[in-house]
């Protein structure tokens, strides 16, 4: 069963970028899905930035770094690009 489960997640993982969600063939319409994956949408560079939020102190916080605090204190994630990705910015997206 937990081999299943890896092999499906890692299917997802293939298909999908875990940031945005878009599908891997959309996102290489217009570029490379693993330089979208691995630099434009890096999970990591999310999380570093969360924690970044954590750590500094609010009074010093940019206009954009203040927003997502904010965002994040109401536990909306709207300031992550679901559905968006500069790399098909163009694009009218229809996925669900
Ligand atoms: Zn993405």
């Amino acid at each position: 069963m937990l081999i299943e489960e890896k092999r499906d997640r890692d299917k997802l993982l293939n298909e999908y970028c875990f940031i945005c969600g878009l599908q891997r063939a959309m996102i290489e319409e217009n570029g490379d899905f693993e330089i979208h994956r691995n630099e434009e949408h890096n999970p990591w560079n999310y999380i570093f930035f969360v924690r970044h939020l954590k750590e500094k102190n609010p009074r010093e916080y940019s206009i954009i770094e203040k927003y997502v605090a904010n965002e994040n204190e109401k536990e909306s994630h709207i300031w992550v690009p679901l559905k968006r990705a500069m790399c098909v910015r163009d694009k009218i997206i229809l996925q669900d």
